[in-house]
């Protein structure tokens, strides 16, 4: 029988290690919670109507129907036995398990709502297709739904956006909903003026892109007023509900009167990664993501790689290694080679080197920020160099071909390719709760995963 590697999560992690063993002497079995691959850098441009989820999707099968060593399998992974070597998956409606020689677990991460998961119902979050959609619904919606009232509070409350989260993802947001506002909706209603729409980007910690550094930060929140958008620092949420959200700063507290909100602040590792700290005895970071070894192993598990956003792992400069796209797919390839040096029988356990490529964040149409090596861009050459990376890492030559005709449509015309959103994108996440995944409850998972 040939050595069986068992991978969870399809993102950048376990794709990258599966494509890495594609001449490996192994039989690969891929178990994902969903039939697609997701490039959640672009998640943003299908919550704001640039590009369709197809684009930002494509199906694993598809993306991996040359790979013969490779049976990919739908479902959710609940447990791991690691005596056994077994994982369980609850599938739609059906439970199976699945056996391991090597089990390489990326199932990436989740979004926190820092204790306050009820936020989730007012204000959706930027991990999944199911967001991005959700979203969609909610901005465009805001627009048509302020055109049909009369009464100014009324119209401002439905023309207000508060992104929080002034990261990358959040700082995209509320410069894509800028643009929706101030150009590309411009005339299109007869009774509002879009373009008083009003955009709010706020944060607790004191900069825009804080992670890029101060020269970076401080063109970007320029770039950012110029669009209209109001940047609120040194500002903490501490309530959402359905028609506004309040914040904190300096001891004042405010209520913003809001009906869209968008969650763009703080990640936490997925459910999988607590059962998995507790059946091996491995630690966890504050965030929830498993400390291993520097070879990206389990403490006393030399079978067990856990990669990409779920694990913990200090830099070169003793700091964590940050929940970015390189970070995954550098750690899946560095997984397989240890997997194929293993087989071949030569000496393994080199620890994992990351290479850091640098950083880019788009403001809007031809503005973005680039922090590579030591270089620093801003504007349009750096929107340039992040079309280009984009571009590169975007899955699926056809996906590639019909973005750039979906940019060009945003970003030299007017238009908005994907406004369609229908009522099951816009109310599902309520009906879901209230009535449980039919799936899940049929196989006895209820909403723990996923
Ligand atoms: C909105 C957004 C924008 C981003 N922008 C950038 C950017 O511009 N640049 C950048 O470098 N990084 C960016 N990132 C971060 C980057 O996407 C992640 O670091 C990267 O995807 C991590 O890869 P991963 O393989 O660890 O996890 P993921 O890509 O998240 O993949 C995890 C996979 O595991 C699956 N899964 C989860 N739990 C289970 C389970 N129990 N059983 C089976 N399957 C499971 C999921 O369905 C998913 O397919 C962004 C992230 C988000 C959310």
């Amino acid at each position: 029988m040939r050595h069986r590697v068992v991978v969870v999560g399809a993102g950048f992690g376990g794709l990258f290690a599966i494509k890495a063993l594609r001449h490996a002497d192994v039989d690969i079995t891929l178990v994902n919670g969903t039939a697609y691959h997701l490039f959640q850098p672009l998640l943003y441009q299908v919550a704001t109507g640039i590009l369709s989820e197809g684009e930002v999707a494509p199906p694993i099968r598809e993306v991996l129907r040359r790979q013969k060593n490779v049976d990919v399998r739908l479902g959710w992974v609940r447990d791991v036995d690691v005596e056994a070597k077994v994982v369980s998956v609850a599938g739609p409606g059906i439970d199976y398990t699945v056996e391991y020689d090597t089990l390489i677990v990326a199932a990436g991460a989740s979004q926190s709502y820092f204790g306050n998961d009820e936020f989730a119902d007012h204000a959706p979050g930027m991990k999944s297709v199911d967001d991005a959609l959700e979203l969609r619904a909610r901005i465009f919606g805001a627009f048509e739904v302020a055109d049909l009232h009369t009464d100014p509070e009324t119209i401002e409350r439905w023309l207000t956006f508060v992104v929080v989260g002034a990261g990358p993802t959040g700082t995209e947001m509320a410069g894509q909903i800028a643009e929706l506002a101030h150009r590309n909706l411009r005339g299109q209603f007869r009774h509002i003026d879009s373009r008083k729409a009003r955009i709010l980007l706020v944060d607790a910690v004191g900069s825009v892109l804080s992670t890029f550094g101060d020269q970076l930060a401080g063109k970007a929140e320029r770039q950012l007023a110029k669009l209209g958008v109001e940047v609120r620092t040194d500002t903490r949420v501490v309530a959402v509900d359905a028609t506004g959200i309040e914040v904190e700063s300096g001891g004042r507290r405010e209520r913003i009167p809001a009906m869209t909100k968008v969650w763009a602040a703080g990640v936490a590792a997925p459910p999988l990664a607590a059962r998995l700290a507790a059946e091996t005895g491995a630690k966890t970071d504050r965030a929830g993501r498993i400390l291993v070894e520097p070879d990206t192993t389990l403490p006393a598990h030399p079978e067990i790689f856990v990669l990409g956003d779920m694990m913990s792992l200090a830099g070169e400069d003793g700091r964590p290694l940050p929940g970015v796209a390189q970070v995954a797919i550098q750690s899946g390839r560095h997984a397989a080679d240890q997997i194929k040096r293993r087989l071949a029988g030569k000496e393994s356990g080199q620890p994992f080197r990351y290479f850091d490529k640098g950083s880019l964040a788009t403001i809007s149409r031809f503005s973005a920020v680039a922090s590579i090596w030591k270089l620093r861009l801003s504007g349009f050459p750096a929107w340039v160099v992040w079309v280009a990376v984009h571009l590169f890492y975007l899955v699926g030559f056809k996906n590639r071909v019909t973005a750039v005709l979906h940019w060009f449509v945003s970003f030299l015309g007017r238009g908005r390719s994907e406004r369609v959103a229908t009522q099951q994108q816009a109310f599902a996440r309520q009906a879901i709760r209230a009535y449980g995944d039919p799936f899940r409850r049929a196989s006895g998972a209820e909403a723990e995963v996923g």
